[in-house]
């Protein structure tokens, strides 16, 4: 039908989905979702306007979808063990800022992870809303370990005195102690948000320790490694329910995508079965494998390894910045993206570091003897970057590998 509609479009798709197939992707921040998801978030669902909440709709007609979103909400509570949650949020930014929204006046003062050791925009940085509406304060990583320091976040909580702390990050490879950040957060007088946009698929598999007990609220993506649709999810306690729920709806989005909430229902009850807790085992086992055959190769892991889906490589010694080495390896099939990585010396836009994750090469059912043959491609290609009939060589094999890996489409 597409097809016949509108051609371009339907090329482009089509096109895309060949990648997806062709490629190895080791972006951290991607996953693919089951069919089932697909199926719901392509469904009649999108068709239905449904502002306010099951119940207390500002539409008649609401019947079926207030079904959908109270189970995503049971789901939710349910999977990760939380008093309230809010599904409705578009993205993890707009969770992130429902969270600000409930807990913050313009002009207080946040602290979070700064960007360039791990962080996030959304936790202050000047270019994003969470920077210009409230007065930022930051934490570093310990420059030789490069780990949190919670000595030296508890110095700093102390001096700026905060109203809300958050930890969580997109490239921190490490656990987080989210009871010491709770420790620090009664001592100054702070409100805690853990963002585990990234790990949430591990927390709900119990490789990860919960924030859920010590934090008051806690957000995430839904796409990531808990594998459901794009989209965000904020928890919280039940004290604080209904400021998150005015936040979101009516403080910063109109209508629900109910589509999207269907398949976050679906992705929710997919992670509550024994298969997602032996995926995420198998996530945690490739990235730790694949970081391994990084260093025996002679490239530095940032802190030496990882505890989670996703570490950092310091392309410093190659002679490569992070930009550099993303084209190379995008040139031969692999998808990664360059990443700064603690203390940076390049700008942002170019780094020293890539990012290597694994949740999305592990729902393909690779395992951690493809993650010795993709750490070897991944050398190769880098000290092959002037021979670009080894490159054409590697890409074929490269190509021929990923096809053998299923995506659901
Ligand atoms: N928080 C963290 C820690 C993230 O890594 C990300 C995305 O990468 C987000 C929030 C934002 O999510 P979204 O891209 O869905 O707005």
């Amino acid at each position: 039908m597409l097809r016949k509609t509108d051609l371009e479009i339907y090329r482009a798709i089509v096109a895309e989905q060949r990648k997806q197939r062709s490629v190895i992707n080791l972006i951290a921040s991607e996953n693919y979702t089951s069919k089932a998801v697909l199926q719901a978030v392509g469904s009649v669902l999108t068709n239905k306007y449904a502002e306010g909440y099951p119940g207390h709709r500002c539409y008649g007609g609401c019947q079926y979808v207030d079904v959908v979103e109270a189970l995503a909400v049971k789901r939710a509570c349910q999977l990760f063990g939380a008093e309230h949650a809010n599904v409705q949020p578009h993205a993890g930014s707009q969770a992130n800022m429902a969270v600000y929204f409930a807990a913050l006046k313009p002009g207080d003062r946040i602290m979070a992870m700064n960007l360039r050791a791990g962080g996030h925009l959304t936790h202050g940085r000047e270019a994003n809303f969470s920077g210009q509406l409230y007065r930022c304060c930051f934490y570093n990583v310990d420059r030789e370990s490069e780990l949190i320091d919670y000595e030296e976040v508890a110095r700093i909580a102390r001096r700026e005195r905060p109203h809300l702390i958050i930890c969580g990050a997109s490239s921190y490879s490490r656990l987080i102690d989210f009871a010491a950040f709770s420790r620090i957060a009664r001592e100054v007088g702070a409100l805690l948000m853990a963002d585990i946009a990234h790990i949430s698929g591990l927390v709900v598999a119990g490789l990860h320790p919960s924030p859920v007990p010590w934090c008051e609220f806690v957000t995430s993506t839904t796409h990531k490694t808990l594998r459901g649709p794009r989209g965000g999810l904020v928890l919280c306690r039940q004290q604080y329910a209904q400021a998150i729920d005015s936040a979101v709806f009516p403080g910063l989005q109109g209508g629900p995508l109910l589509h999207v909430i269907a398949g976050k229902a679906v992705a929710f009850r997919e992670a509550m079965k024994p298969e997602f807790i032996r995926y995420q085992r198998a996530v945690v086992a490739n990235a730790a494998r694949l970081s391994k055959e990084m260093a025996e190769r002679g490239y530095r892991v940032v802190s030496g390894g990882t505890d989670n889906h996703l570490f950092l490589v310091d392309l410093r010694k190659s002679g490569l910045s992070g930009l550099e080495a993303e084209r190379i390896l995008e040139s031969v099939g692999i998808v990664v993206n360059h990443n700064p990585i603690p203390y940076d010396p390049l700008p942002p836009a170019v780094t020293s570091g890539i990012r290597l994750g694994t949740a999305a090469v592990t729902t393909r059912g690779m395992t951690e003897a493809d993650m010795v043959q993709i750490a070897e491609w991944i050398d190769v290609a880098l000290k092959s970057r002037n021979h670009q009939r080894q490159l054409k060589e590697l890409a074929r094999k490269i190509r021929r590998f990923a096809h053998e890996f299923p995506v659901q489409a």
